[in-house]
């Protein structure tokens, strides 16, 4: 398909800065970009006619990591970078909030909670927990975010749960509101969502990019931002970033639902939430590692199985519920948790890989990868 001379003159000619993706990080990018510069001519180019990624697929966690998870994150990271992870994503959260507004973003304050299955696992979380809350004061402010939450356990009725561990520093957004809320600042500050548009391919020179789209063919910027996540290494092949597909569930509404708010166990392989009256349940990812490394969006039996058998001994015993919807994600992981945030070349910024967590990271990813663009224009 070629570009007629009315849509070349109003959407891609002499184009700044085209913005590779649409999901929350690119969004950011774009908006970040245009509240800096209203000058610039800045372009989303997202080849799903809604983003098809992760950021309106995901369970909408505002969380910073649960105690089995850190402790976990620590056999693998040192430990200066685990707690810069759990402050940035805190830090991003409130720049969520702050950019978009609670009420736009359905941000509810309900707390983090983690399930814990023995005795033993407890004691471990529960020497922990003094550093924890001394590393999350830093950055939350509050003395004890962490605590003991195991007086809640029958209110919530859980099944083969011996304790809890409560977070109150953490809550839950909206996640289909928010990314309404950041598509609509993006284009009121006049970004152009350019929805549709697969980037094949990116052929740089000194002075710029030129982007091989389908259907609309080749398009050239000055700057490109790649904000690609678990499919970067499609465009940008060096760098260390593999898909994982996250799965997930919700059910019909619940009558008399006795929790509220964000629960994990297992390190944060699992994880629900009421959604009203509903239960929204993902994970299972660490049943088969290989078969969820993968860029195809769809749901698996065996993982599906495993979530429902879980709601039916753990989360919701002894009711009867049926799934409304299942559905699944793509999610950008590497060697670490820590995000992707750099320049690749005098004239491409990358801003990928954020992991289980981007709702937490995304905004201040997009908006450091801005930062990076606008210092080489
Ligand atoms: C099931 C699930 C549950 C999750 N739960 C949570 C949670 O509760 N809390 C939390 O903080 N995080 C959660 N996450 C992670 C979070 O959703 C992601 O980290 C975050 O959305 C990543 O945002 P992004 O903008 O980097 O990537 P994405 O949202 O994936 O956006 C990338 C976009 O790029 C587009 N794209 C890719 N290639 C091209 C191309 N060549 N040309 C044009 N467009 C392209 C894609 O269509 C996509 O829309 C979850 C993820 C999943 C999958």
């Amino acid at each position: 398909m070629s570009l007629s001379h009315w849509e070349y003159d109003t959407y891609f000619r002499d184009l700044d800065v085209a913005v590779i993706g649409g999901g929350i990080v690119g969004l950011n990018a774009a908006w970040a970009l245009r509240r800096a510069r209203p000058d610039l001519r800045v372009v989303v180019f997202e080849r799903g006619s809604l983003p098809y990624g992760a950021s309106t697929r995901n369970a909408g966690f505002a969380c910073f990591g649960s105690v089995t998870e850190v402790m976990d994150d620590l056999e693998r990271m040192p430990e200066a970078e685990v707690r810069a992870l759990m402050a940035r994503r805190y830090q991003g959260l409130r720049r969520l909030r702050e950019n978009l507004g609670d009420d736009a973003i359905g941000y509810e304050p309900l707390g983090g909670w983690e399930l814990i299955a023995d005795d033993a696992t407890m004691a471990r979380c529960l020497a922990f927990l003094p550093t924890l809350n001394a590393w999350a004061a830093e950055f939350t402010g509050q003395p004890e975010a962490y605590a003991d939450g195991t007086a809640h356990l029958a209110e919530f009725g859980f099944g083969g749960t011996r304790h809890l561990i409560h977070n109150r520093a953490e809550g839950l957004v909206h996640t289909g509101h928010m990314m309404d809320a950041l598509m609509r600042q993006s284009v009121a500050s006049g970004v152009s969502l350019c929805h549709g548009a697969w980037v094949e391919r990116m052929d740089e020179d000194g002075d710029g990019v030129e982007l091989h789209t389908q259907p609309f063919g080749p398009v050239r910027a000055r700057r490109a931002v790649v904000c690609t996540n678990g499919f970067a290494r499609q465009l940008l092949p060096v760098l260390d970033v593999t898909p994982a597909r996250a799965q997930v569930l919700v059910t019909d509404p619940i009558p008399e639902l006795r929790f509220r708010g964000a629960f994990h166990f297992d390190e944060g392989y699992y994880y629900f939430r009421n959604v009203g009256d509903q239960v929204l349940f993902g994970g299972a990812r660490n049943l088969d590692f290989a078969g969820e490394t993968t860029t195809e969006m769809v749901t698996t039996g065996h993982i599906q199985d495993r979530l429902e058998r879980c709601l039916r001994e753990i989360i919701i015993p002894g009711v009867d519920f049926r799934v409304q919807r299942r559905w699944s994600g793509i999610m950008g992981l590497g060697p670490t948790k820590s995000p992707i945030v750099q320049a690749v070349s005098g004239t491409t910024v990358a801003a990928v890989r954020m992991g289980g967590m981007g709702v937490a990271l995304g905004t201040l990813a997009g908006e450091e990868a801005a930062a990076l663009t606008l210092g080489t224009l």
